[in-house]
């Protein structure tokens, strides 16, 4: 129960690797902020179930990350109820699957407001609550796709490519007020955005179910495995320990090997 006591906030949280972080952080004894979309009443079961998990407080804040004012309205919010801020996942996002000269603008746009720009206004609202406490953890999901390409995927890209550049220069400014900012990058995760991709996938490139998985999917990942939404949290947790205290401004892979090769 090392967090008793912290606020923690996870930016989409309501599914996938966010929730997986807001277990462990809940595990760990923190007062939990989710985020994202979803049926009123699956909300309200997590939030249950964070709260007996860290015996502490769970919130669901509906922010659309989106809206820079909302955004930043989360962070305000957050420590308004708690008191304070101490750890904020930016793990919201959104992919689209197109050729360039097919990319619909209004996609670009949502991607980079959702995958990079929601991350600016948190870590904007969140700093001067880390610096005033002279403590606290920004990790940012980002993917392999910020260290490497795939063809269709340019907004994604560019968007998880400028979250490592922001979450480096916001580890330089903060470095000497006990805040690290890091990025944790993996492979392919077996979450509705990825099943999504499937389709999408399939429908780009003409390709079955199962040559998607095993041809363009798990033929980039050398385990030839899904990363679980668990052992990238579980990476997201060692961070905010203070045996993680001289971690910041990194990229951590937890890809199967991908970006190796
Ligand atoms: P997911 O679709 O399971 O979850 C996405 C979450 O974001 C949901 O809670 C959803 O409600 C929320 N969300 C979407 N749009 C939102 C908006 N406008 N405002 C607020 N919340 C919004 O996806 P996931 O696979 O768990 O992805 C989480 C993060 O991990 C993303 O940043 C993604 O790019 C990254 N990632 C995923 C994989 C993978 O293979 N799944 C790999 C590398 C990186």
């Amino acid at each position: 129960m090392f967090l008793k006591g912290r606020t923690a906030i996870v930016t989409g949280s309501t599914s996938g690797i966010g929730l997986a972080y807001a277990r462990a952080f809940a595990g760990a004894g923190a007062t939990v902020v989710i985020n994202g979309f979803g049926e009123a009443g699956a909300i309200a079961a997590i939030r249950a179930e964070l709260a007996a998990a860290s015996g502490a407080d769970a919130y669901h804040d509906p922010a659309d990350m989106t809206r820079g004012e909302e955004v930043a309205a989360l962070v305000a919010q957050a420590a308004a109820r708690t008191g304070r801020v101490d750890i904020v996942v930016n793990n919201a996002g959104i992919q689209h699957v197109s050729p360039i000269e097919d990319f619909p603008p209004e996609k670009w746009d949502a991607v980079i407001a959702i995958n990079l720009s929601s991350a600016f206004h948190v870590m904007r609202a969140a700093v001067p609550h880390m610096k005033m406490a002279g403590w606290g953890r920004i990790i940012s999901t980002a993917s392999a796709h910020s260290l490497v390409a795939s063809p269709n995927k340019a907004a994604y890209v560019a968007a998880k490519h400028g979250l490592v550049g922001l979450s480096k220069t916001v580890a330089l400014e903060t470095a000497a007020h006990g805040v690290t900012v890091n990025c944790i990058s993996p492979g392919y995760v077996w979450t509705p955005l990825v099943e999504n991709q499937i389709l999408d996938t399939m429908r780009a490139r003409g390709l079955t179910r199962e040559q998607v998985i095993d041809d363009v999917l798990l033929a980039a990942q050398p385990t030839k495995k899904f990363v679980t939404p668990e052992q990238v949290a579980a990476l997201g947790l060692f961070l905010c320990r203070y045996e993680a205290a001289s971690i910041t401004g990194a990229n951590l892979s937890v890809d199967g090997g991908w970006t190796a090769a």
